[in-house]
């Protein structure tokens, strides 16, 4: 049974109600159990500064389910939420992405796990700290050492 980490973004259309449905239908997703879910973060979005803050969360799932099929299933979850993709970093009703599966480095044209930009991100790191202290990011580092080593980006628990 793969361990795996996803994070969760969103900053339209009543952000906090898209995380908690979307933890709900990942829940729902055949062969994945959520595990762990941390609290909600209000943070300032990066890039473009010029829109809503975001909400973020981290959730932990246990299961048995490829790569391609999971991230399948998650783009279909953001696709149901009325998300249009734009460029990168947009305002988005919901946006998950897979964070890590054990401990696989993996790099395809749709897919790079760990995700490429986790360590960098306070409001990844953050929530994902709340549910394992212990983690280790393939090819990266231990998590405590990745948060301290992080500038403040304004993620505030909610
Ligand atoms: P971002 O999440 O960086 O703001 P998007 O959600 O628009 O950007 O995703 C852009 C692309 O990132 C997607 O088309 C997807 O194929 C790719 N991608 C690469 N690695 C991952 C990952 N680990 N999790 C989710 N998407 C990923
Ligand atoms: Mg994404």
């Amino acid at each position: 049974m793969s361990k795996i980490y996803i994070a969760l973004g969103s900053n339209l259309e009543e952000p906090s109600q898209q995380i908690y449905k979307a933890i709900n239908l990942i829940d729902a997703i055949d062969e994945l159990s959520v595990t762990h879910t941390s609290s909600l973060y209000k943070t300032k979005p990066i890039g473009k500064i010029d829109q809503p803050d975001f909400i973020n969360a981290a959730v932990k799932v246990e299961g048995d389910i490829s790569p391609e099929n999971l991230h399948a299933a998650l783009q279909d979850i953001e696709t149901k939420a009325g998300r249009i993709r734009m460029e990168l970093n947009e305002p988005r009703t919901l946006d998950l992405d897979i964070l890590l599966i054990d401990d696989l480095i993996m790099k395809t044209k749709k897919l790079t796990v760990p995700h490429p930009r986790m360590h960098q991100r306070q409001f990844v790191i953050v929530p994902l700290f709340e549910i394992n202290q212990k983690l280790n990011i393939p090819g990266i580092g231990s998590i405590d050492e990745i948060l301290k080593s992080l500038p403040d980006q304004g993620v505030v628990k909610i």
